[in-house]
């Protein structure tokens, strides 16, 4: 038996999200086989039943859930609106054009990313359309560490190390490092290089963490998130 809750059905289309999915039905939106259903716990099979939210049928089949490990270049943003900058979104434009070959008579997934990097930042994040996921990975109880690689411009004394473990104030909390660390001299790339962790995922944490050290950061990548790390040849 495929059936589920009528909300939770709407809510996984991703029509709304669960609430705003019951106040549609509330309000009548929701049709299901030919009459107005006004109960969100209805259960009801996409599958087998004709679900209409404002006229429009709800496909048959939901989008499968999707996760994808993402290397951001520089010069992306991860938030979807803002017009100045490209979004981590076109990356994927070859996913989705070849979507239908792959996933035959499947909806395509409404992707979002779990969290943010800076435009200037590369690494890691991740995109799914699993809300469930994207909670779990980005509520602050959920303590996942977040591993850095901050390549710095100038020269790293022991004193530089211990203000950015001493951790600095954002937006009124303070942050403090679970650990920061000068990784060994690579010789083609001779600024120095730290690997700083945190769990707290403030805006700008870690940049602000550098500055406050007095140090300028060349570059920022985020190499972890939690059990998941980025391919170390990519890079
Ligand atoms: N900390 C930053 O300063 N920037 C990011 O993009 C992520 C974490």
């Amino acid at each position: 038996d495929q059936a589920q809750r009528l909300s939770k059905v709407l809510a996984a289309a991703g029509v709304a999200s669960r609430r705003s999915s019951e106040e549609l039905i509330f309000e009548g939106k929701v049709t299901v086989n030919g009459s107005v259903c006004n109960t969100p716990q209805t259960r009801v099979d996409p599958g087998r039943d004709a679900i209409y939210v404002n006229g429009n049928r709800l496909p048959k089949k939901l989008a499968p859930k999707v996760y994808i490990a993402l290397n951001k270049p520089k010069g992306y943003i991860c938030s979807l609106g803002k017009k100045e900058s490209k979004s981590v979104m076109c990356l994927l434009d070859d996913y989705f054009q070849s979507w239908d070959k792959r996933n035959p008579g499947l909806p395509k997934p409404r992707l979002f990313t779990v969290g943010r990097l800076d435009v200037a930042t590369t690494g890691l994040i991740i995109v799914t359309n699993d809300g469930d996921f994207a909670q779990q990975i980005a509520h602050p109880s959920s303590n996942l560490s977040k591993e850095y690689i901050a390549t710095i411009n100038g020269v790293v004394s022991k004193r530089h190390l211990f203000a950015i473990s001493e951790g600095t104030v954002i937006e009124g909390v303070h942050c403090t490092p679970d650990s920061v660390e000068l990784l060994p001299q690579q010789s083609d790339a001779p600024r120095p290089r730290l690997r700083i962790v945190v769990h707290e995922g403030r805006n700008h944490e870690v940049r602000e963490l550098v500055k406050n050290a007095g140090l300028e950061i060349h570059s920022l990548k985020r190499v972890r998130i939690g059990g998941f790390r980025l391919p170390s040849d990519l890079g």
